[in-house]
């Protein structure tokens, strides 16, 4: 085992901070330290100092003090799947939200609380023994907190809008060690920040979000067909979108039929094109609704049916599971041409596995949330676009990485401004420009400069002060 990154500590500072801890801390001869180092992309590994698991707000606070004190980089974890592995270090100190879970459920007032660490299945599941949910990502055990911090987008984002649209406050502990609260009333600019570059201003110990009627039963699947009607489906595609009421959200696919097992045999290992879609109302309104993409000739699968809501939002977990090695890059879009889906075929023709895009409806509610009413950028996109790829060889990383970023350059001529940050594995202050323009950029630094002058939160897509 190479543990070369991991210094040695001053072993009296580690005892004075073990008193004002009350968590776990893990060093790297302790035997939980690989366990405690791994995070979700199976790229990753790094080797941190210690890693320190707070139980509640004054652990984090003592915490961020050890890690001034002794100039530690500082790496904040919730559910450890930032794709370019932000929530982890050489090095410097981990503070890893895990033993941080567990949601709340207000379910006359329709709202949760989460502490910092939680992931989407606990509000999910919490919110659901209510008839309730809030709109979160496609992947369960992802963390509420880099997830929201960033934006979040889901299956319900055309009725709901994004997690931090329904976010009403957070608490957070700042770079200088103090609990501060922060919603529409309280530290409003922070709120607005903490909106789309959340990861920048400290670490969040909880947050309280609005929910709202969902399920138990909603309608969801897929339409898949040989990628020879791409183009036809792109075209019902771009007209559902525009047609169809908010309680649909559509996505568009293309991608090959992998593993060959999982699909009929005259489209396994092939190249395919689909329409997944989510209907999050009554089901017979859903049938009414989803009508055309189900007249759309004869799929070689058909998957959508009226299914719980939670099933469906765990249905991706197993896929994703912890280990895989993954890349990804994401643009938005103004319009949807044909070349597109010529350009996504083509390349997932020359891919080298598990290689796809996915083109996400965007727009309706989160369109009406203002632009400058948040940090998060991109609420005029009609679509977002993403080259996702997938392998477990490290062998492969380099024809997987070189691919996703082939794949997405060929349609950076179709997208529009800005990025999601949560998307972005590249980092320096010109790609942060990018995912937020100009004009939030300047404000972000004087936020930055504001509330952690020093840069004590610089793993992220970071704002310099
Ligand atoms: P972590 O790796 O723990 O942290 C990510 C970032 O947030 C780091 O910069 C970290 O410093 C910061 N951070 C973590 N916790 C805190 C905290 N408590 N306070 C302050 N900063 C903190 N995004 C979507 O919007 N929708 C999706 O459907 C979606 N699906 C995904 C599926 C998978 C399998 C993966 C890997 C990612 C997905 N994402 C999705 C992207 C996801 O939102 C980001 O990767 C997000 O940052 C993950 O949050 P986390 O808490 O799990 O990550």
């Amino acid at each position: 085992m190479v543990r070369e990154f991991a210094p040695t500590l001053d072993q009296s500072a580690v005892g004075s901070f073990r008193q004002a801890f009350a968590g776990e801390i893990v060093l790297p001869d302790d035997p939980g330290y690989d366990a405690a180092r791994v995070v979700w992309n199976g790229m990753i590994d790094r080797f941190p100092a210690i890693v320190a698991r707070p139980t509640n707000a004054p652990d984090v606070i003592s915490a961020i003090r050890f890690a001034r004190e002794q100039q530690l980089i500082v790496a904040v974890r919730s559910g450890g799947h930032s794709i370019p592995g932000f929530s982890t270090c050489d090095g410097g100190i981990v503070i890893d939200l895990s033993a941080m879970r567990g949601v709340r459920i207000d379910p006359e007032r329709r709202i949760a609380h989460a502490n910092g660490g939680s992931l989407l299945a606990e509000l999910d599941d919490g919110a659901q023994a209510h008839g309730l949910a809030c709109p979160v990502g496609v992947v369960a055990h992802t963390g509420i907190a880099g997830l929201t911090l960033g934006g979040g987008m889901g299956r319900l984002q055309r009725k709901l809008g994004l997690t931090i649209d329904n976010l009403a406050s957070v608490e957070l502990v700042t770079a200088d060690g103090r609990l501060v609260r922060a919603s529409e009333d309280e530290n409003a600019d922070l709120f607005w920040g903490l909106r789309g570059a959340g990861a920048n201003f400290g670490v969040v110990t909880a947050f309280e979000f609005r929910l709202h009627p969902i399920g138990p039963t909603i309608t969801q699947g897929f339409v898949l067909h040989p990628i020879e009607r791409a183009r036809e489906l792109l075209a019902l595609f771009r007209e559902f979108v525009a047609s169809s009421p908010d309680e649909v959200m559509t996505t568009f696919a293309v991608g090959l039929a992998l593993p060959e097992s999982d699909f009929p045999a005259e489209i396994a290992g092939r190249p395919f094109a689909l329409i997944s879609t989510t209907h999050c109302g009554p089901a017979q309104a859903a049938e009414r609704d989803l009508a055309a993409i189900r007249a759309f000739g004869p799929p070689a699968m058909d998957t959508i049916a009226p299914k719980s809501y939670l099933a469906v939002q765990h249905a991706n977990d197993e896929g994703m599971r912890w280990g895989h090695r993954f890349y990804m890059k994401s643009g938005y879009m103004a319009s949807l041409p044909d070349e597109v889906v010529d350009r996504c075929a083509e390349h997932v023709s020359n891919a080298p596995g598990d290689c796809s895009f996915s083109i996400w409806a965007w727009g309706r509610a989160i369109a009406r949330v203002p632009d400058d009413g948040t940090a998060y950028t991109g609420r005029d996109a009609r679509f977002w676009v993403a080259a996702e790829a997938l392998w477990d060889d490290p062998n492969q990383d380099e024809a997987h990485i070189g691919w996703g970023r082939a794949a997405m350059a060929s349609l950076m001529p179709f997208t529009v401004a800005g990025h999601y940050v949560n998307d972005v594995v590249e980092s320096g202050d010109d790609v942060v420009r990018s995912i937020y323009g100009d004009a939030k950029y300047q404000r972000l630094v004087a936020l930055k400069r504001a509330w952690d002058p020093d840069n004590v939160f610089r793993l992220n897509q970071n704002v310099r002060p």
